[in-house]
């Protein structure tokens, strides 16, 4: 596997950056002031813990104010780094940006292995970073929201938002300090699925809008489509689950971190997801092909791929072997600046990260609103909707004097949760994303791929915000 970095996160970020605003109409100037991430915290700090005290070093970057608060996870790695957080904090300005959701692009690292720490340990070593966030303003409602990302997850999440809520008492809004927290503590509907459903609004929106699919081979509707998919985690299980499931795209392999399975027939993703939290892997797994060498499958045919585990798989050593027809970014940076050029001039349309993978960050945005309403959404009109959808189906059934059948009665009739409101919600925003996206790659002069149009995107809402607010 080409596991060897050819860039880290932040040059890569920062030459797609320059690329993308050489073709932009902006003052230099101003250019620079988007680029630079404003502000990186250094916090040390020390845990007494098992009888002695131990130092850990977190940062929190702020790339951009142009809004309010900013927004991005905190990772718990062993090896992150500044350069890595600031990388993915710029990634989060864009992100947010090219979504046209009102929020800024923060990101948080504490430097851990969390395997050497107990849950109860973990717990005391999260609310002091918390504290030390919250003493220099990094963490708040209006100023700076964290989440989850890589090591955290909704446990962390709670505890973060209970300490904050401890320092701020009177503040009323103090849970939506956090997002991505669990259900019963402030959490919204949908989220765990968000970035995996995202992907899948992604391709239908690729499919429903790109027009000139013949010559890629891609013609036709998305179901029966084949899909080789890297990772099963969070983002790749739920990917793969809804494209299967409710596109009827046939997902032909897999590739985990033990190697690959190839069937195709088609996968079933569920049982393999329940094999591989019994197993630890994919192997072993009936009627498929195992391969140890799990990256080689990235080079297989098929209509499309979707890298969804982690960076910089396909580089220079590899690009110009895969000969998947559309590739769908769903990790973070999972093609170096190398491997995107020679992908380019072989004529591969990629999906870019910065777009397929913002369902994470659109729902969260839903779930800091749904803090800051205090209220379930969709509470108040469900009632309503239900009545109504009841007057129309039974208008519907005395005109035609025909019984609708059980099923389609109650899917009809029943009103909108809020699940329901949140995939709708997370629908609309990446189907106009792509719109806007595909109008700038369609009708600009000199843009090469869909990467480069989502960052004219991103860097031009930045620039009307700074221009319309003053710097
Ligand atoms: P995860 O840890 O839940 O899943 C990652 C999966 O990849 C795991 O099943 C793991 O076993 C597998 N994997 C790890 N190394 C591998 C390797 N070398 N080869 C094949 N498989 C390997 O993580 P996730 O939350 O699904 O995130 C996946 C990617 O999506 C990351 O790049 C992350 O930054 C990005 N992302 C995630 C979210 C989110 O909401 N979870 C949001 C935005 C971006």
């Amino acid at each position: 596997m080409p596991q060897k970095m050819e860039h880290s996160i932040l040059a890569t970020v920062d030459k797609i950056f320059d690329d993308a605003s050489s073709l932009c109409h902006l003052e230099d100037g101003l250019k620079e002031r988007i680029k630079a991430c404003n502000l990186t915290l250094t916090i040390r700090f020390g845990v007494r813990l098992r009888g002695k005290v131990i130092s850990f070093n977190g940062w929190r970057s702020v790339h951009s104010e142009h809004q309010h608060p900013a927004k991005g996870g905190i990772r718990y790695a062993p090896n992150v780094d500044q350069d890595e957080v600031e990388g993915l904090a710029a990634l989060m300005t864009y992100k947010c940006a090219l979504m046209g959701i009102p929020f800024s692009g923060s990101k948080g690292a504490l430097q851990i292995d969390r395997t050497e720490w107990e849950p109860h340990e973990l717990e005391r070593i999260t609310r002091r970073f918390t504290q030390e966030l919250a003493k220099r303003n990094l963490i708040g409602p209006s100023q700076n929201v964290p989440a989850p990302d890589m090591g955290t997850s909704e446990t962390e999440m709670a505890w973060i938002a209970d300490e904050y809520q401890r320092l701020n008492r009177l503040d009323i809004n103090a849970a939506a300090c956090v997002t991505g927290k669990p259900l019963t503590h402030g959490g919204i509907e949908g989220r765990v699925e968000a970035t995996g459903r995202g992907t899948q609004y992604a391709v239908q929106a690729f499919f429903r809008s790109w027009q000139d699919r013949g010559p890629l081979g891609l013609e036709g509707p998305l179901k029966g489509k084949s899909v080789i998919i890297q990772g099963l985690g969070n983002v790749g299980y739920h990917a793969a689950k809804f494209l299967s499931e409710e596109d009827g795209c046939i997902i032909t392999g897999v590739i985990e971190r033990d190697g690959s399975l190839y069937c195709a027939e088609g996968l079933d993703i569920e049982k393999l997801y329940q094999h591989m939290k019994k197993n630890g892997g994919v192997k072993d797994f009936p009627g498929t092909t195992f391969n140890a060498d799990g990256a080689k499958l990235l080079e297989a045919p098929c209509d499309i791929l979707i890298p969804a585990a982690l960076e910089n798989v396909i580089t220079s050593a590899n690009a110009a072997d895969i000969q998947a027809k559309l590739i769908v970014e769903a990790a973070n940076g999972p093609i170096s600046h190398e491997g995107n050029e020679i992908l380019r001039a072989r004529g591969i349309p990629i999906l870019p990260d910065i777009y397929v993978n913002s369902g994470g960050v659109t729902v969260s945005y839903f779930e800091w609103i749904k803090n800051l309403g205090h209220m379930q959404l969709g509470l108040l009109d469900h009632q309503r909707q239900e009545n109504q959808n009841r007057r129309i189906a039974e208008m519907l059934e005395s005109m035609t004097g025909a019984k609708i059948p059980q099923d389609q009665w109650d899917s009809f009739v029943r009103g909108s949760d809020e699940i329901d409101l949140v995939r709708s919600g997370l629908g609309e925003m990446m189907r106009k994303a792509f719109e806007r996206m595909l109008a700038i790659y369609q009708t600009r002069d000199g843009v090469p791929d869909l990467r480069t149009a989502a960052y004219i995107l991103a860097i031009e809402t930045v620039a009307k915000s700074y221009q319309v607010s003053g710097i």
